[in-house]
């Protein structure tokens, strides 16, 4: 059986997180978020935290090298051999190319790119109320997916804290970094006969059936 790989195209707050976390919970695949991993290593202060933390701040990518061999040392490691979803990359062309090379060396390959679709507007709505558990990660939004107590993840008992790159300034930074180098790879990825686009408006729970379906019938394929 070829591992189920899937890689969650679409806009930042476009739930490509929610969507990971439960097809990964449902499908037993790994999670593998390089913006999760670029914040791991800013909170440990390392050499990598340190260098990605200006781009971030402005909203910019965190350059394409430095980014491909965070993820080539990330898809090395043996636990995600049943498969993995990919969230937040790759997000440039050379990118794409980048994991490519990087999966055909592991003789392994893509099995569907999810493209979540959410209007602009609706973005900077749901960016600007996000909030984060410190622990799992967990998102919440202050008025749509409020946790039961203010501050406190439902999950875990974990600080809810809004990160520092959802303010306004830099959400409109990261969405033109998005329309300019991002949302090529839609044509990219349906030019090899891997999209599947899914409305990514409306009630959570659908939207989650809506990939879940997606997922499954890649998983068919
Ligand atoms: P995210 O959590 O996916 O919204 O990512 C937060 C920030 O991390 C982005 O705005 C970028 O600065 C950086 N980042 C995450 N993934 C990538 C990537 N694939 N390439 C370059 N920078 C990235």
């Amino acid at each position: 059986m070829t591992a189920l790989n899937i890689i969650l195209l679409g806009a930042p707050g476009s739930g490509k997180g929610t969507q990971a976390e439960q097809l990964c919970k449902q499908l037993e695949l790994v999670h593998v978020s390089t913006g999760d991993i670029f914040r791991e290593n800013l909170k440990n202060k390392t050499e990598l935290g340190q260098l990605a933390q200006t781009y971030m701040n402005e909203g910019k990518l965190v350059p394409d090298d430095v980014t491909a061999n965070m993820v080539r040392d990330r898809l090395a490691k043996p636990d995600v051999q049943k498969g993995f979803v990919l969230d937040g990359f790759p997000r440039t062309l050379p990118q794409a190319e980048s994991l490519t090379d990087i999966l055909n060396k592991l003789n392994s390959q893509i099995k569907a790119v999810i493209y979540i679709k959410v209007a602009d507007e609706e973005i900077v709505s749901r960016l600007s109320g996000r909030r984060i558990c410190r622990s799992c990660q967990k998102p919440y939004h202050v008025i749509f997916s409020p946790a039961a107590k203010e501050g406190v993840c439902d999950t875990c008992g974990g600080e809810l804290y809004q990160r520092d790159d959802d303010n306004p300034t830099t959400v409109r930074a990261r969405l033109t970094t998005y329309h300019q180098q991002t949302s090529p790879l839609v044509e990219y990825y349906t030019k090899a006969g891997l999209v599947v686009e899914i409305e990514g408006q409306g009630p959570v729970a659908e939207v989650i059936d809506r990939t879940l379906t997606a997922a499954r019938q890649a998983a068919a394929k």
